[in-house]
């Protein structure tokens, strides 16, 4: 049995039903992101572990133990929140220390302990500062630092990184990634930043209106998509206008298999010289530039093709690469670069 489950979980709340059905298990040590959009009740799945929201019904077990049946007081978990809530009027090593007290810990262990906690986010120097006047990434630390000191079963993460600039969201989850890997607590992240679940996780699990679309590995989530709302949600996706165009590329690339949504990742479609010969298991269709977008590590080529318009992703376009309105270019689509899915989303094999 794995070391966290939730198994069926459901929350209703008046007359809306925020989780439909929920189950997850996540392993000891693991790093497991609930991902999704405003709304689809990551939030609300999280509160009933740390046990702020009970579920309506379902199981939720830590370690053996049927955490349900345990007030959050009594629960050995750690939480981060979005805000910080630190206290600005304790110091640092107060922050920090705050936990620990309530546990009885005797006061020349939380010294050390606290002190361990500070080095981990680099924040001993500062233990005798007031967070009043610290960075929100100086007090996203403390966060970290409050919630790691009592050494918890698990650790929970609402989207700790959402109030911080983007330079510093990178630093801090790469860093929030290190010390979670060193520390081997089993975390819960929360965010709807698809990128950072991608590079924080070991584990993704995608929510969409109060049920699981999938879990995965970051590369299975974004490489494997078995739903269209993941194939839409993590990363961008061309999806091909049924017609004529779609129907002969479909034909000459021998995929004969009807389906609802046929599409196609930008970065998995190139641009060649006209007139190219297409390799085995590809075909070339030409279409007319509509937009040229230079992003600097790539560019974004809208093209209208017969299939529809899609998006071609560039990487590391040269100088004098430019694509005007109005050029007529040549797409590569490859067999296996495409994604189809049926009226209900689920992914079809091809
Ligand atoms: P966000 O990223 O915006 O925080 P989320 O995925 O975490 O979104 P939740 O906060 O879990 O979403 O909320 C899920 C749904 O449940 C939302 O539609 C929300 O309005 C609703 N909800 C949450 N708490 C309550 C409540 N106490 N009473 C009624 N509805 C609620």
């Amino acid at each position: 049995m794995a070391y966290l489950t939730v198994n069926d979980g459901v929350k209703q709340f008046a007359t809306f039903r925020a989780l439909n059905g929920v189950s997850i298990a996540v392993e000891r040590g693991e790093f497991f992101t609930l991902l999704g959009p405003s709304g689809c009740g990551k939030t609300t799945l999280l509160r009933a572990i740390a046990g702020f929201n009970d579920l309506s019904s379902g199981s939720i077990m830590l370690d053996g133990k049927d955490l349900r049946a345990i007030p959050p007081h009594k629960r050995d978990i750690g939480m981060v929140f979005q805000d910080y809530a630190v206290f600005p009027h304790l110091s640092v090593f107060d922050n920090v220390a705050f936990g620990l007290k309530p546990r009885k810990v005797p006061a020349e262990q939380i010294k050390t302990r606290v002190a361990e906690a500070l080095s981990a986010v680099h924040l001993q120097a500062l233990a005798e500062r007031l967070p009043a006047a610290m960075s929100g990434g100086q007090q996203q630390r403390i966060g970290l630092a409050r919630a790691m000191v009592i050494n918890p079963q698990l650790l929970l993460m609402d989207e700790p990184l959402s109030n911080l600039d983007a330079k510093l969201r990178i630093e801090l989850r790469e860093e929030i990634r290190d010390i979670q890997k060193r520390v081997d607590i089993a975390t819960i992240y929360v965010t709807h930043d698809q990128e950072e679940a991608l590079a924080i996780s070991d584990r993704i699990c995608v929510m969409s209106a109060g049920h699981i679309e999938q879990i995965g590995t970051p590369q299975q989530i974004y490489g494997d998509p078995q739903t269209l709302f993941v194939a839409n949600f993590v990363g961008t996706l061309n999806t091909l206008v049924a017609g004529e165009g779609l129907s002969r590329l479909l034909a000459d690339l021998g995929l004969g298999r009807a389906a609802a949504h046929w599409t196609v990742r930008p970065e998995r479609l190139s641009l060649v010289e006209s007139g190219a010969t297409a390799p085995v298991g590809a075909v070339v269709v030409s279409g007319t530039v509509n937009k040229f977008t230079y992003l600097g590590r790539e560019a974004h080529v809208l093209v209208d093709t017969a299939a529809g318009p899609v998006v071609v992703q560039v990487s590391n376009p040269a100088l004098g690469a430019v694509r005007n309105p109005g050029d007529t270019v040549s797409v590569l689509f490859e067999r296996n670069a495409l994604m189809a899915f049926d009226a209900d989303g689920k992914r079809l094999s091809l």
